[in-house]
């Protein structure tokens, strides 16, 4: 799945969250010259000790030209991000100093480069600091910025399609009679790709019958990926295997020992990455989490971000049928210095309620049954909300 993909120019005011596709070198030497981290005043460290008074005779702030020595016997005012002045080579915060006039007083000994970092120590000049395949956050962009990189060649987010299955299923903006249900499964998955970094497409969505399945499946292998939910489980209208398997589909799982999302499957088909999640809401979203997302991951270019699992401490115990790893909806929150977690009552995958109170899921391993309370687990986060 993972491959060259189409690159676009971006500014990095709008480049947050997508992934780099060059490289980024520095322009010059960081810091470009040596730099003051500290306001206070710049001396010869072999001049200063305990009680030292020096003649102040001058003051540098940021951004201002710096070419003169400094005298032996001197010292100058400096300010946080100024140039140290040559000859000077340590930097003694203004808290350690007294001032009368122009003499300054010295508290504490001074040692050779302190407060100073020296031009060039966080990079030299043509140093690659962005490589292809880095995700570009705050901290990337910030970089991008500070050595002129105002455009970036960036991966076109992969364009992920999402058609829902089911006869009862109607468009959000219609009424639903009075055994149908609103296809709230289309917005959730579109949600999850934006925050995943894909682009989401939305077919709508298809009966469960073989032609229109055909015929929506089609054309949503038209784009990077396709994710389907609903129709994947062992009922006599749950089609969306047997299409895929006539479109020529290649199956890398069809079942999952995870609840909820059992039924969740993985096929390629047509070179194209489908995923069948199933169609109760709360299956969905976590499948999504856990399979979908690090395959938009590596279809953007990058590498697949870890999940985010943490660890804490159960607030109640806890007690689950083994044989399947569970992900519970659950709530995290600090208590004293540790996280700590409780599930939240809930009427199975279908309570997209019970999910809207959660911030995390609990992750049960399907060799346990009870959990005690104070025990550790581990906890997948919502990253959209925590
Ligand atoms: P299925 O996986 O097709 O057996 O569907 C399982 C459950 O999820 C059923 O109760 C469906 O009504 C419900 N469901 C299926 N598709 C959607 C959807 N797009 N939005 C909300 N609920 C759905
Ligand atoms: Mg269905």
């Amino acid at each position: 799945m993972r491959g060259p993909r189409a690159t676009a120019a971006v500014s990095v005011w709008d480049a947050l969250g997508l992934v780099l596709a060059q490289e980024v070198k520095t322009d010059r030497e960081y810091p470009p010259f040596d730099r003051s981290t500290r306001d206070g005043y710049a001396v010869r460290a072999v001049e200063v000790t305990s009680g030292t008074e020096l003649q102040c005779v001058g003051e540098i702030k940021a951004g201002d030209v710096v070419t003169k020595t400094m005298a032996v016997g001197t010292c100058v005012q400096i300010m946080t991000g100024a140039a140290v002045p040559p000859g000077a080579d340590a930097v003694v915060m203004i808290e350690h100093t007294q001032r009368i006039g122009d003499v300054v007083r010295f508290e504490q000994v001074a040692r050779e480069g302190q407060n100073i970092v020296r031009r060039g120590a966080e990079a030299s000049a043509g140093r690659t600091i962005l490589t292809p395949g880095m995700r570009l956050g705050f901290a990337e962009l910030a970089l991008a910025a500070q050595v002129g990189a105002a455009q970036l060649q960036c991966a076109k987010r992969p364009r992920v399609a999402i058609l829902s299955t089911g006869d009862e299923v109607v468009a959000i903006d219609q009424q639903p009679g009075e055994f149908q249900i609103r296809n709230s499964n289309s917005v959730s998955l579109a949600a999850q790709v934006r925050l995943a970094g894909g682009e989401p497409v939305v077919l709508g969505n298809a009966a469960d019958r073989v032609e229109d399945l055909g015929e929506k499946i089609e054309r949503g292998l038209k784009e990077d990926a396709l994710v389907l939910s609903g129709g994947v489980s062992m009922g006599k209208y749950d089609l969306v295997e047997n299409v895929l398997k006539a479109l020529g589909a290649e199956f890398h799982f069809d079942a999952v020992a995870i609840r909820p999302g059992k039924p969740a499957v993985f096929a390629v088909c047509r070179g194209k990455p489908v995923f069948g999640l199933p169609g109760n809401p709360v299956s969905t979203m976590v499948t999504f989490e856990l399979f979908v997302a690090p395959a938009i991951d590596l279809l953007s270019g990058a590498e697949a971000r870890p999940l985010p699992f943490v660890e804490a401490r159960l607030g109640e115990s806890l007690h689950e049928k083994s044989g399947l790893a569970h992900f519970l909806p659950a709530r995290i929150a600090w208590r004293g210095t540790t996280p700590e977690v409780k599930p939240l009552r809930w009427q199975g995958s279908g309570d997209i309620a019970a999910l809207g109170k959660a911030n995390c899921f609990l992750f049960v391993p399907s060799d346990k049954e009870n959990i005690d309370a104070g025990e550790r687990a581990s906890v997948l986060l919502r990253k959209d909300v925590v």
